[in-house]
Order: structure tokens, then sequence, then C-alpha cells
């Protein structure tokens, strides 16, 4: 007999199938070649179950999912004040690539946007490291996590440097304000690579329930993140992760999410689980179509809100 769980997952891919809507990013090139059909979502809880429906085998390129990631390994790194010191707390109200500052301070308001993400990539391992260090660092972080070795799809990675003036951009204003301080083409090269890992909707949703569980990983039960730093991620994403959609994101689905530009879409549910859907097609904020959906059915029918009380 199949778990109520699997069966409830496999019955909402198949409701999802009959969707139809949102577009596919086209502003990196490779992103544009993705089979819109692509429809995969798997469940991971805290206590080591996982349950996946659909095209969960199939790798897509992690993009913004992978900054909550980034970030945590940089407060392992560094700790909380030298990353909060160049990185804010808020969310911006822009978009993810905008070229914005906070007002007084001049940092990035969030790690969830490419500003944040960027002087983020460069904290990572230590103040000298060079470009493959960081790279190695933010990759190993998420392997651990994900509980096999992941690595970077080179044509995409080649893909968006082709494409990268804007992140340039930003890391040349970060540069000018004393927030990075390494070469700009560096940075974005380290960043674009962290942003080309693959990965699988059970690996994401493994790795979601890495911070839900608090650090502690519910295959190995190894303590992989100290749990306050958890808690800092996790609370960014919910102020902040689903790009300009991230207060409605809030209120009706109510889980700490982040998604990205690949169709990605990941939650994690303190305590509970980590969630994940991949779908390419996106919405007008840059979110995956068929994942908000299925993450506010998954919200309803399970009763997942975290505001809600009982
Ligand atoms: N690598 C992408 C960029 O920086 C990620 C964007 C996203 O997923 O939001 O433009």
């Amino acid at each position: 007999m199949q778990h109520p769980v699997q069966d409830y997952l496999s019955s909402l891919v198949d409701r999802l199938r009959a969707e139809r809507g949102g577009e596919l990013a086209t502003y990196i090139p490779v992103l544009a070649e993705a089979d819109p059909e692509k429809l995969g979502v798997a469940m991971a809880t805290v206590t080591g179950r996982v349950h996946c429906a659909g095209d969960a085998d199939t790798e897509f390129t992690i993009q913004s999912v992978s900054k909550p990631f980034a970030y945590a390994a940089a407060l392992v790194d560094r700790g909380a004040e030298t990353v909060d010191d160049a990185v804010g707390l808020n969310p911006s109200g822009e978009a993810f690539n905008e070229l914005s500052l906070e007002e007084q301070s001049k940092r990035p308001d969030n790690a969830m946007i490419n500003a944040g993400a960027l002087a983020v990539h460069q904290l990572l391992v230590g103040p000298f490291a060079g470009r493959q260090e960081r790279i190695d660092r933010v990759v190993g972080l998420m392997s651990l996590l994900a509980g096999r070795r992941l690595t970077v799809d080179r044509a995409t990675y080649e893909s968006e440097m082709g494409a990268s003036d804007r992140n340039l951009a930003l890391a040349h204003m970060l540069r000018s304000h004393g927030i990075l301080h390494d070469r700009a083409e560096d940075v974005v090269a380290g960043y674009v690579a962290q942003c080309s890992v693959l990965v699988t909707v059970r690996d994401l949703a493994v790795m979601g329930a890495c911070l839900a569980s608090g650090g502690v990983h519910p295959l190995t039960g190894e303590r992989v993140l100290p749990s306050l730093f958890c808690r800092q991620v996790l609370s960014v994403m919910s102020t902040a992760g689903m790009y300009e959609a991230a207060g409605q994101w809030m209120a009706h689905v109510g889980i700490p999410a982040k998604s990205g530009v690949s169709g990605a879409v990941l939650g994690a549910l303190p305590g509970q689980a980590g969630i994940a859907v991949f779908s390419p097609p996106l919405d007008a904020a840059g979110n995956s179509v068929r994942g908000v959906l299925a993450f506010e059915r998954m919200s309803e029918d399970l009763n997942l809100h975290v505001m809600e009380a009982d």
C-alpha cells in the first residue's frame, strides 16, 4: 500500500498538469529551452520520510533557491555580526535584480535579492578566499544537505555568464560602496556557478528539511547547521523569498520559501518538512505558476500555514 502523503502528492501532480499558464524565463538563454511540461513535487519530513511525485528525478538548475543555502554557509563561516553588517534583514519590495541599497547603511536589503546574494557569496569561507574556494564551499554545503554530490551545469553557467551585465553592474555598484572588495567578474562568476548547480525536487526537499529541522539532517541525524542560523535563514525567506509576491505568498501559503527562475519553489516548514516543486513556466512576479498553485493547495489541504492557530 502506498503512503497517504504519496497518494496525495500524486493526485496533486495529476490535477496541476491541466494548468497551462506562465512563460519560460528567457533572459538566461538556456532556460528558454526548458521543457514546460515537466512537473515534480517532493516532500521530506524532518523525521526522514521522503515522498515524491511526477518528474521527481528531473534535474534543473537551482538558481535563486541557492541563496538561502549560501546565506547559511556565510553565517557559519563569518558569524552573524559580519554577515549582518554586509547584508540587511528587510524585504526590498523591489525586483530581485534591482540596483538598490538601504538608504542609510548602503547594504543590500536582504540575502534573497541578487545584490545581497553577491555580497553573501563574497563572504564565503573567509576574507581572502579565492573564486574556486567559494564555489567549492557553497556546492559542498548544498551537497551535504542534499545527501549526494551536486555539480555545476557548464552549459547553464556559460549561458548565464554571457548574459551577466545586470549582475556585473550590481557587483560594481557594491564595490563602489566598499561592500565587495574582490573583482566584480570573480564574484559574479562564483555566484553564477552557485546558481548553475543541478538538483532534483527530491534534493531540494531534503535540503529544505535540514533548514526546517533547525539544522539536523533528516536522513542521517547529523547536525549540519546551527539552529540559530536556520532560524535567521527561514525568517528572511518568509519576508523576501518569493520576489515581489512575498507578502501575498505569506498570507495565502504561509510557508517560508524561496523560488528561482528555473521554475523551482522550495518551502521549509519549521519543525515539519521541506517541500519542493519544479515546473518551469513563471508568472509575472517570476514564480512558477504550478509551483505557487501546488503550495496553495498543499497549505490548504494539509493545514500547513504557519500562522494558523489550530
Ligand atoms: N542566476 C540568476 C540571476 O542571478 C538567478 C535569478 C533567480 O533565480 O531569481 O539572475
